[in-house]
This record gives C-alpha cells, sequence and structure tokens, in this order.
C-alpha cells in the first residue's frame, strides 16, 4: 500500500513537473521577435514544423541525429572521451536498470518468458548495469572534484544529481547484499514455497543456504558436514528454478560478505525493510523531481539536438526559434565544455562575474526568459557577461549538445536593449554584434543604440559651426594633461598624421563620404587632441562607431596606441558631462 501510494504520487508529481516544463517552452521567449507571439500561436507552429519535418526528407536527418548524437553521444565523444565514458555509464546503465529492474513486470517479463528477478542471467545483468552507473558517477565525481578543470563550477543542481543517483545505486547494493544475509526473509522463504519436513531436512536446507547462498542464520554456522548439505541439495532442487547462486549478482554478495559478521543484528533491527524504503523512496523522489532538477536535461537535450538539426536560424518561423531557444536552456548539462574553451573565460580571474562564462550564463538567460525574480542589479550583470563575449562563437561549436549558444547570447543581448537596458559600452551599429543581428531587426531598431548615443552625448558638446567653421576658441588643455599621465594615451602626441590609421579603419571604409558621416576620422581626432579641441572630438560620431578592431593601432608607423587613446577619449567624455546619461 504505502509502496503503491508512493509511486502514484511521484508518477503524478513527475507528470505534472513535465507539463509545467514543457508548456514554458511555449511561454517565455527571449528573442525579441517573438516577444508577442502568443502560446497559442507558438504551439501551432511547432506542430506544423514537426509535421512538415517528419514527412519530408529531414527525417533522415533527425534518424542520424538521433543514432549518433543522442544515441552514441558523438558530439561527447569527439570533446572529451572521459566525458564520453561517463556519460554512456551512467545514462547506459540507468536506462537498463530502469526498463529491466525497476519496470521488469512491464518489460523484462513482455520480453522473457523465463524472466525472474532471482535468476541468472537477470541477477548479473542487474549488478553489471548498476557497476555502469557507479563507475560513471565515479568518474563525474572525478572530473568535478579532482581533475581541477579551470573555472568549472558545481552548483547545488550538480550535487543534487550526484547524490541522488549515488543514494540509489548504493542504497539498492545494501539492500540486495543483506537480502542475500537476511534469516527472516529465507524463514519467510522457505513458510511460503517450501514443503514441510521434518527439523532434520529444515536443518539441511538451512545449512545449503548458509554456505552456498550467503544466508547468515543466528544459530547454524559451518563447516558442515558433506552428507548434511548432499541432503540439503536435494531437498532444494525445486527452489534452483527460481533461485540462482547469489554470486552472480557480484556487488550484492560482495556487499553481503562485508555485511555478514553484523547481519544477524542489522536483520533483527530491521535493515531489510529500512533499506527498502531507503532506495524506493529515493527512487520516487528522484522520479518526482526529475522535471525540476538537471536531470530533465535527458528529455531536453535529445529533443534540442533534434530540433536544432533540422532548424535554420535565418528561415525557420521566428516562434519555433523562440521555443528552441527556451528548450535550449533546459537541455544545457552544466558541463561546463563551453566555459572551458571560451575565449574571455579568463577574464573570469578578474571580474568575478559568473555572468562571463557561458555554461553559467544559461541559468541567468533562463530567470531573464521567466522574467521572474530577476532585480536590475541582475539584469547589469547578466548584461555585463553578455557584452564582454566577444562572438568568437567557440562555444557553440564546442556545446556537446548543441545548443545555438551564439544565438541565445545575441537574443538575450537583443531583448534587454530593446527593454531599454543600455549598454555600458556603446553598441556601434557597425560593429560586428549589430551587423550580425542586422538582417533580423527593423532599421530603426537597428539604428537605435547611435541613435542614442548621438542625442545623450554627441550632441551635448560642441561641434564645428558648418556655416562658419571655426574651431571653439576655448582649449582643453586639461585633456592633454589627463592624456600625458596615462602611457597608451599619452603616445597620441608621436603622431605626424601620414593618415595610415583612417585609411586601416574598417568604420572609415564603411561610408563614401566618412567625414560627413563620421565627423573626424582616426588621424585627425589624434591631431585634434594635440590641439586640445575637447568639443570637437567628442561631438565626433567617429569615436562613438568604432569598433575597438585595433586596426589602426596595429597600422601605425609611429607606435600610436590610437584604440587606446579613443577608449581615454570616451571616458573623458563621459567624465564632462554635465548631466549623468542615467539615474540607472
Ligand atoms: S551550454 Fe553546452 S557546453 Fe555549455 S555547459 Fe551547457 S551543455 Fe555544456
Ligand atoms: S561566443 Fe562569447 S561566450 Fe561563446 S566562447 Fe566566444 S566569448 Fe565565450
Ligand atoms: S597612423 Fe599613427 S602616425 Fe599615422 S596618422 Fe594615424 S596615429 Fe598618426
Ligand atoms: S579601433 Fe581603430 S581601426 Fe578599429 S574602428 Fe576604431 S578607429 Fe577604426
Amino acid at each position: 500500500m504505502f509502496f503503491t501510494v508512493s509511486l502514484y504520487i511521484a508518477l503524478a508529481v513527475f507528470a505534472i513537473g513535465l507539463l509545467f516544463k514543457v508548456s514554458t517552452w511555449f511561454r517565455y521567449s527571449l528573442s525579441p521577435a517573438a516577444a508577442n507571439i502568443s502560446s497559442g500561436k507558438r504551439v501551432a507552429a511547432a506542430a506544423k514544423g514537426i509535421l512538415l519535418t517528419v514527412f519530408s526528407l529531414k527525417i533522415l536527418t533527425l534518424l542520424k541525429v538521433l543514432v549518433l548524437e543522442v544515441l552514441l553521444q558523438t558530439r561527447t565523444l569527439k570533446e572529451s572521451l572521459l566525458r564520453w565514458w561517463m556519460h554512456m555509464l551512467i545514462y547506459g546503465g540507468f536506462m537498463l536498470l530502469l526498463l529491466m529492474h525497476a519496470l521488469d513486470k512491464i518489460v523484462s517479463v513482455s520480453l522473457f518468458s523465463d524472466y525472474y528477478a532471482t535468476l541468472n542471467p537477470f541477477m548479473f545483468l542487474r549488478d553489471l548495469f548498476g557497476l555502469m552507473v557507479m563507475v560513471g558517477l565515479a568518474l563525474a565525481l572525478y572530473r568535478r572534484f579532482f581533475m581541477k578543470i579551470p573555472r568549472l563550477k558545481t552548483n547545488p543542481l550538480d550535487h543534487y544529481a550526484i547524490i541522488i543517483l549515488a543514494v540509489i545505486m548504493v542504497s539498492g547494493f545494501l539492500l540486495e547484499g543483506i537480502k542475500i544475509t537476511s534469516y527472516t526473509r529465507y524463514q519467510e522463504m522457505v513458510e511460503a514455497y517450501g514443503e514441510a519436513g521434518d527439523e532434520e531436512e529444515l536443518k539441511a536446507l538451512e545449512s545449503l543456504w548458509v554456505k552456498e547462498y550467503g544466508v547468515v542464520s543466528p544459530e547454524l554456522k559451518g563447516p558442515f558436514e558433506d552428507d548434511v548439505i548432499e541432503k540439503g541439495r536435494e531437498l532444494n532442487e525445486s527452489c534452483i528454478s527460481c533461485h540462482s547462486r547469489p554470486q552472480w549478482a557480484f556487488l550484492g554478495y560482495g556487499t553481503a560478505k562485508i555485511i555478514a559478521p553484523a547481519a544477524v543484528a542489522l536483520d533483527e533491527a530491521g535493515a531489510p525493510r529500512f533499506l527498502w524504503i531507503i532506495h524506493f523512496l529515493a527512487c520516487f523522489i528522484g522520479l518526482a523531481y526529475l522535471p525540476f532538477s538537471k536531470m530533465f536535461h535527458i528529455i531536453a537535450s535529445p529533443v534540442s539536438l533534434l530540433a536544432n538539426a533540422v532548424m535554420d536560424p535565418l528561415t525557420s518561423d521566428p516562434a519555433n526559434i523562440a521555443t528552441r531557444q527556451i528548450m535550449e536552456l533546459d537541455a544545457c548539462t552544466h558541463c561546463g565544455t563551453c566555459t572551458l574553451r571560451c575565449s574571455v573565460g579568463v577574464v573570469f580571474e578578474e571580474i568575478p562575474n559568473v555572468n562571463i562564462l557561458p555554461s553559467e550564463k544559461i541559468a541567468s538567460l533562463k530567470r531573464l526568459a521567466s522574467g521572474k525574480n530577476i532585480s536590475q542589479q541582475d539584469i547589469r550583470t547578466i548584461q555585463e557577461g553578455l557584452y564582454l563575449c566577444t562572438n568568437c562563437l567557440r562555444c557553440t561549436g564546442v556545446c556537446p549538445v548543441g545548443i545555438n549558444l551564439q544565438e541565445l547570447w545575441f537574443s538575450a543581448r537583443e531583448a534587454l536593449l530593446q527593454k531599454d537596458c543600455p549598454e555600458l559600452l556603446i553598441l556601434s551599429p557597425l560593429s560586428l554584434y549589430r551587423g550580425l543581428m542586422q538582417p533580423a531587426l527593423p532599421d530603426d531598431v537597428y539604428q537605435k543604440p547611435i541613435a542614442l548615443i548621438n542625442d545623450v552625448i554627441v550632441n551635448r558638446f560642441k561641434a564645428i559651426d558648418q556655416e562658419h567653421p571655426t574651431f571653439p576658441a576655448q582649449m582643453d588643455k586639461g585633456l592633454k594633461r589627463t592624456l600625458d599621465i596615462s602611457a597608451p594615451g599619452s603616445t597620441f602626441s608621436y603622431c605626424f598624421t601620414c593618415k595610415t590609421c583612417t585609411s586601416a579603419c574598417p568604420v572609415v571604409h564603411n561610408f563614401e563620404h566618412p567625414w560627413e558621416a563620421l565627423g573626424l576620422v582616426p588621424h585627425q581626432i589624434m591631431h585634434a587632441t594635440a590641439l586640445g579641441l575637447g568639443d570637437l572630438i567628442f561631438s565626433s560620431k567617429m569615436l562613438w562607431a568604432c569598433l575597438g578592431c585595433y586596426q589602426c593601432q596595429q597600422q601605425c608607423p609611429q607606435g600610436v596606441r590610437v584604440a587606446d587613446v579613443l577608449y581615454e577619449l570616451k571616458n573623458l567624455a563621459f567624465k564632462q558631462l554635465k548631466e549623468p546619461l542615467s539615474k540607472g
């Protein structure tokens, strides 16, 4: 009764959790393009997409991905042999245990007409699958706590996954071991199935089970006479059809041998029942909590891999892209591979913001997508992590579950910008990030950051009067003095206006008449700096359109650190603003 009620409660919680999690795939959104698409439309778009895929040649792609990437996990294998073994052992062993052991009354009984849990090869296989999970867990612990992988973070969800699996496995083997030794269980078995014999026969049978089946009797201890054992073997003939020797359950039998000295006391204290409760409760808790834990990736990762294999980011329905993105957040296994390979991961050692690390940013993006429990401070730290990303794509390339991380970063970054959360660094419409986003954005949204910069900074400084072009009367002596005390900043004075920097600048090359679009170009900014023309420099759009690509600096024959000087000038402009940019 207790078992049945607990099982149904666990199944009900699991089903509700599963429905809730899958519903978030259609309710939450990171992509600004899908912000106004209703959940109903997203479900319909997903159903249509699935039908179109299944009844097209893309089905072959799905089958290939299913075999290679889902079942054989070739992506993980490409990245790390250790992780592949760990995953295959845990995943393979656990699924086989679930089907052949936990669901034996449904699966094993249907597949094998001679199935009996205490017969071979089923006893041996059960322990073999259990051993696979244990070795996989040991590899996971070794990797997480002993390998010292740079910046690999272990969070409470990782701890939970390891602990719940370990409790299920260890309690399972202890239960198996204690059941082998249990005298109470032996007696129950004799009463239920044995043909009542005289005392001598019962003693012979018990002696055989003590000697060959690992039972620990409070009265009978070996060694036994050969003829007693022989007699016991004859009486045991009818039991052989449903009981193989326990040695085949090699882990349970090993455990039985270890606990044998305390077996009688444990049996009398009710340890078999206690361990049975622990084992089944751990299984039920694991099942009920699965949709809310990291283990949900068992479901989300394959779906995400399949979806990514057949979806084209440029042509797919934006509703489906938004759904896939939320699914991808659930598919993350928190393996840390992306963080290990991240081009800016090392920055975390100087700026301790976990959102710099792609594997940690996933959790923050989940909160951002849900729109709940997220403060302005949290948004700032997420944004910092997002804009420090160099868009190098390395994380996407190495993710073993094929998450399009690059697209997630872009969507989150754009979503925050469109919610009027300006980034600390200025986003030029010519920057790589904006360039990559251009096809997905309406023109006014695309131009918004630079329009914002013009409004709040450029127009606050006095530009050259186009009709009566004169330099501002007041020279800014402080400007030169400030740059002079900085090693990179002071190099502006080496400039002999050869224009090499301007010729190398991709921003300048983007315009037919750059001086009209940008005001001053790089070599002119260096010259204007030497003249102390602060207003002229700060009102120049070039300063704010600069991509920070460092081409100018690399090419300068005089060693002027042009890009660094531009950064220092931007900082000076902020300091000179009379009114603060924002209160946020
Ligand atoms: S995003 Fe991919 S690579 Fe990064 S932690 Fe998650 S599963 Fe691993
Ligand atoms: S794209 Fe960004 S997050 Fe990904 S590896 Fe490169 S720098 Fe790191
Ligand atoms: S390349 Fe160097 S020296 Fe030439 S104009 Fe630019 S900053 Fe001056
Ligand atoms: S860093 Fe130099 S070359 Fe690159 S955009 Fe800025 S001014 Fe142009």
